[in-house]
């Protein structure tokens, strides 16, 4: 029998391909990955991701699967929109079209709405029997004990463009519910968790490049403490090096920490957003108040784990002096590296509908949705001074000194950490340059 031709496409932001395929950071697209996984073996399998290839669209597969979010949104409809135009049938799903159904139908034969494991096996029988349907949608989330074997071979030939290849996924979910992230919105507040033994025989099967660590995918990796410590404990017989995202949480649990340290732990990426004890309540994240910041990452560093600090820009008590504030919090903090972003309004979020409620919306472009573009008005700066001052204190932290001194102090006090504390921060002058060129 023939096989069919399927081909999943990662598309770029548009954002990052004026500036020539230099995004941040880049990691394998494992969602298809595991699509690919789940596909059965009469279908022969492409993926191509923006971030890192060039897209060839003079190909004519039997039929193609793209994964969007809110700022790839425009570039995955003008992908399919070609290959529609051709006769070949076009999935969408991922994010965006999840929370903006209605108008990613419009760029599509059918749209997956929400976790696309439940629906994908139906969707292709549907495909061949040349019966597919506008909107696949499961009425539940996905059970993380019936996660399909990832087809990694299908992106081998991109290892060397990745930041880490190896990455992982433990969980799912987060119970925080921030105003402005859409992980809850996608993937709910509860947590669901992959069975130990099997993230374990995942990472075995690993091949390892030198330097570089497991990235665990999770949107916390120690939400539910008695699962971080069952996988930590697993994890140190692996003797691997690993990197998460985390909450600053986590500094309450010195125990999972050091258990943390000792499975290879060598850099979270932690959420910190603002400095602004009002903005954390306005955004419900609450559960932080109680926090000194400056002494949270002292702990973690207290356990050799080399800190990524996330910071928004823009949040409704944010005032002109918010960045002079964060700067000087970065620098004192001894943070190991940062990612600055001015807050977005992705579709779906409380923020965004709060924000179109109070018809603070201005821009609905989704290309612009990332990064340094404003797309709303502040509530207590102009937009002027909020994109000024966002330049500000990105070309602030990613002068050569500061970034050599963060890079040379994290080798000497965390050497572990090196490769993905050296990749964030030169990711950081990279972006800069980006943004300058604006
Ligand atoms: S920002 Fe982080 S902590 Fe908040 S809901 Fe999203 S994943 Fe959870």
């Amino acid at each position: 029998m023939k096989q069919k031709k399927l081909k999943l496409i990662l598309p770029i932001a548009a954002r990052y391909s004026l500036a020539g395929n230099q995004s941040r950071w880049r990691y394998p697209p494992y969602s298809l990955i595991f699509l690919a996984g789940l596909t059965p073996p009469e279908f022969d399998i492409e993926i191509v991701d923006e971030n890192v290839d060039t897209l060839n669209m003079n190909d004519n597969p039997d039929l193609v699967g793209i994964s969007c979010m809110t700022v790839t949104a425009k570039r995955g409809y003008e992908i399919s929109e070609q290959y529609r135009a051709k006769g070949i049938p076009v999935i969408l799903g991922g994010i965006h079209p999840t929370v903006v159904s209605e108008e990613a139908a419009q760029h599509a034969d059918a749209i997956v709405v929400g976790e696309a494991e439940n629906v994908w096996n139906e969707l292709l029988d549907d495909f061949d029997a040349g019966k597919l349907r506008p909107v696949y949608k499961s009425d539940s989330y996905h059970n993380l004990s019936r996660i399909p074997t990832p087809r990694w071979d299908l992106v081998e030939k991109y290892r060397k463009k990745y930041t880490s290849f190896t990455t992982i996924q433990s969980t799912r979910g987060c119970p925080y519910d921030c105003e402005f992230c859409s992980t809850t919105v996608v993937c709910g507040k509860k947590i669901r968790t992959r069975p130990v033994k099997d993230v374990l025989n995942e990472i075995k099967k690993m091949k390892f490049d030198r330097l570089k660590p497991l990235i665990f995918y999770d949107d916390t990796i120690n939400c539910i403490p008695s699962y971080a410590e069952e996988l930590f404990k697993g994890l140190i017989p692996l003797n691997i090096k690993w990197a998460g995202y985390a909450t600053v949480n986590m500094t309450e649990n010195e125990k999972l920490l050091n258990l943390a340290h000792k499975s290879g732990c060598v850099g979270l990426f932690v959420g910190f957003e603002t400095i602004k004890k009002e903005n954390q309540r306005n955004m419900r994240k609450s559960s932080r108040l109680k926090f000194d910041y400056n002494e949270a990452i002292n702990i973690f560093h207290k356990y050799k784990i080399g800190l990524l600090g996330a910071f928004l820009f823009g949040l409704d008590y944010d005032d002109s002096s918010v960045f002079e504030d964060t700067y000087e919090f970065i620098k004192e903090s001894k943070l190991d590296s940062m990612t600055l972003n001015i807050v977005q309004p992705y579709p779906g979020t409380r923020f965004y509908n709060r924000l179109k409620e109070e018809n603070r919306i201005t821009v609905h472009d989704w290309n612009n949705y990332i990064l340094d573009s404003l797309c709303y008005q502040p509530k207590n700066m102009t937009q002027d001074e909020l994109i000024n001052g966002f330049r500000w204190i990105y070309h602030k932290v990613s002068r050569l000194w500061p970034t050599t001194t963060r890079i040379v102090r994290n080798f000497l006090q965390r050497k572990n950490s090196g490769i993905i504390i050296l990749a964030q921060n030169m990711g950081c002058r990279r972006t800069n340059k980006m943004i300058k060129k604006r």
